[in-house]
Order: structure tokens, then C-alpha cells, then sequence
């Protein structure tokens, strides 16, 4: 494997080439929404560092170091994992922390690939002392789907690299061969709708419900401006509260939903390109004939809303109260 072997990111692969060279710190976060290849780059960047022949393109793929970490059995790479997505323990972190000032064995160098989304507070502090001040041979490799959720302190210390969405196509050449059973056109409907995250993708493309939570929420969209406040409030918001697993889903279908709302609006009856709920567009458009108050502004400021909720609910806000209030926010927008 080397770093061509991942599709796309580009901009990010000739910054961890870099980085290979002369890593100049001990500490990375790579983050981006699950889903998105963190893992996968982490892995390549680790077996990168650890190679005793990298080139621009990554690990070599032949030496000793890189033959033994593919077996998964160089001890210079630890790896601080939730095999079974619970929350890692403390005693894994101190074995680790250990382990790692210890000189490498094989490699020139020690890896510690860590996964922050399965770690409590308490367990990231413990990875203050040892990230701050390593042996001059240790590199961390973290990932996180929350960036804000790691702790401030071990933010300060690492470099964060950012995985950016990639294209549909570049979806496409991911998932290729992994859904020979699903429908082509469900696929590329999921791939549409995965805001450029190929795990989302995947998981769209495979989830019976994903079809109708798609309709639901562009009829949600379209009442906004006819409901009342309390029934916004109890009936409305219940996509939200019988949902609560697929939030993340409905967010994306929600920005989806008004960007083509957009779409049609600035397309003055002509039929939009590259529109996603294509099947809706007389119902959209007989919806903004009816709510002239309904412009790219106010569309473009109900889009933000969502954005808003999706911060707050990366930071444990209240689920109900903050899905609510952007249900308010988006109203007061459709009826100004
Ligand atoms: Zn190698």
C-alpha cells in the first residue's frame, strides 16, 4: 500500500509526504466525520513513518518494517483502539505510555496510532505528558470524527490535518465492487446524498429506512411555513425525536433539501441541473410560488441553522430544545 493506493485527498497526502521527511511535531489529529478514510490514511501515514525506504508515495511496501507491520506484529507500531467500539481503558492507555519511550526495535522510529473518538476526558489527559514531551523517535497519529470534542490541551500540542469530502466520483471508485448486491441506482442516489463521505455512502446505499427518511424531510421542509408553532414543536420535531440514531442522516438531507429548494427558486422554471430530489421539483416549485417569502436569503440563512445545530450537537447540547430551536430559526426565516 502506499498513499496512491487511497483515492482523492490529494492536498492532504502531499502534506503527510511531507511530514514523513521531517515530521515536525510528535503529535497529528486526523479528523473528519466517520466515514470519511481517517483510519486508512492514519495507517498508510504510520507505515510511512516506520518504512526504512519511503518515497513521496508512502511506505515502500517491501521492507522488513513494513512486511511486519502488514502481519500486524511490529512491536514499534502501538495502537490505542476500541476493537469493540467501548471506551478504551485506562490500563491500555498506561501500557502504551510505557511501551512507547522504549527504543524502537526494527524501525528508526515509534508509532502510536490513537483513536480519540473512544476516549473519555480523563483517558485523553493522560496523553498530555507523553505527547508533550516524547522521546525524540515517537510519532502520535490520532483520529477523531469530533474535532471540538478532543480535549483543549491535547489540541494545542498535535497539528490537525483535515479530511475534506471527496467527489462522487471519487465515492464512486471507493465503493466500487463493496455493494455488488444493491440496486445501481439506489447507489448512486446514496452516493448523491453522502455529502461527500464514502462511509456514508456505503451505509446510505444499504439502509432500507434511508428512501423514506429522504421524503420526510423534504415534506418536513415544505410545511415549515404552513404549521403552527406548536405543532412544529411536537409533530414536526418528532422525525427528530424518532430518529435520534439518524440525526446526522437528516442534517445532510436538510442542507440537501434546501440547496435544491434554492436550486429551483433561481432557476425561474427552467428545470435545475444537478438537483438531487429530482422527483420534487413541482412540489418545490408550486411551494415557492405559494411562499414568495421564501428567497435565496432566507434559504441561504435556514442552511446556517442547520450548520448551528450540528455544532451544538457535537458538543452534547440538548438534543430535543436545540433541534426544536432550529426548527424555530428556520421558520421565522420561511415566514419573514
Ligand atoms: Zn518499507
Amino acid at each position: 500500500m502506499a498513499f496512491t493506493d487511497l483515492v482523492g485527498q490529494n492536498k492532504l497526502k502531499s502534506r503527510l509526504a511531507q511530514e514523513v521527511r521531517a515530521p515536525h511535531v510528535a503529535s497529528y489529529i486526523l479528523s473528519g466525520p466517520e466515514g470519511s478514510g481517517k483510519k486508512s490514511f492514519a495507517n498508510e501515514f504510520a507505515q510511512a513513518l516506520i518504512c526504512e525506504d519511503p518515497s513521496d508515495d508512502g511506505a515502500c511496501g517491501k521492507c522488513s518494517c513494513c512486511k511486519y507491520m502488514k502481519e500486524g506484529t511490529l512491536p514499534d507500531v502501538l495502537r490505542l483502539e476500541s476493537p469493540d467500539g467501548k471506551n478504551i481503558k485506562a490500563e491500555a492507555v498506561r501500557d502504551v505510555i510505557e511501551d512507547i519511550i522504549i527504543s524502537p526495535q526494527f524501525s528508526s522510529r515509534k508509532v502510536c496510532l490513537v483513536d480519540l473518538d473512544h476516549m473519555t476526558e480523563t483517558m485523553q489527559n493522560l496523553l498530555l505528558k507523553p505527547t508533550e514531551d516524547p522521546p525524540p523517535f515517537v510519532v502520535f497519529i490520532m483520529t477523531t470524527s469530533s474535532y471540538p470534542s478532543v480535549i483543549s490541551t491535547v489540541r494545542s500540542r498535535s497539528v490537525n490535518l483535515v479530511l475534506l469530502p471527496y467527489s462522487d466520483e471519487e465515492i464512486g471508485q471507493i465503493i466500487k465492487g463493496k455493494l455488488d448486491d444493491i440496486d445501481q441506482g439506489k447507489i448512486a442516489e446514496a452516493v448523491e446524498f453522502s455529502a461527500g463521505n464514502p462511509g456514508k455512502a456505503m451505509s446510505l446505499a444499504q439502509d432500507p429506512l434511508f428512501s423514506d427518511l429522504k421524503d420526510d424531510v423534504m415534506d418536513l421542509m415544505l410545511a415549515i411555513p404552513v404549521v403552527s408553532y406548536t405543532n412544529l414543536l411536537t409533530e414536526k420535531l418528532g422525525l427528530f425525536t424518532d430518529n435520534k440514531d439518524h440525526v446526522e442522516d437528516i442534517l445532510i438531507l436538510m442542507v440537501r433539501a434546501l440547496e435544491d429548494i434554492l436550486k429551483v427558486k433561481v432557476s425561474e422554471g427552467d428545470t435545475p441541473d444537478d438537483i438531487r430530489y429530482k422527483s420534487d421539483i413541482p412540489r418545490i416549485a408550486r411551494f415557492l410560488s405559494e411562499h414568495p417569502s421564501v428567497t435565496a436569503g432566507t434559504i441561504g440563512r435556514s442552511v446556517a441553522a442547520v450548520e448551528e445545530l450540528r455544532s451544538a450537537l457535537a458538543v452534547n447540547a440538548n438534543y430535543e430544545a436545540s433541534c426544536g430551536a432550529a426548527l424555530l430559526k428556520i421558520k421565522k426565516e420561511f415566514c419573514k
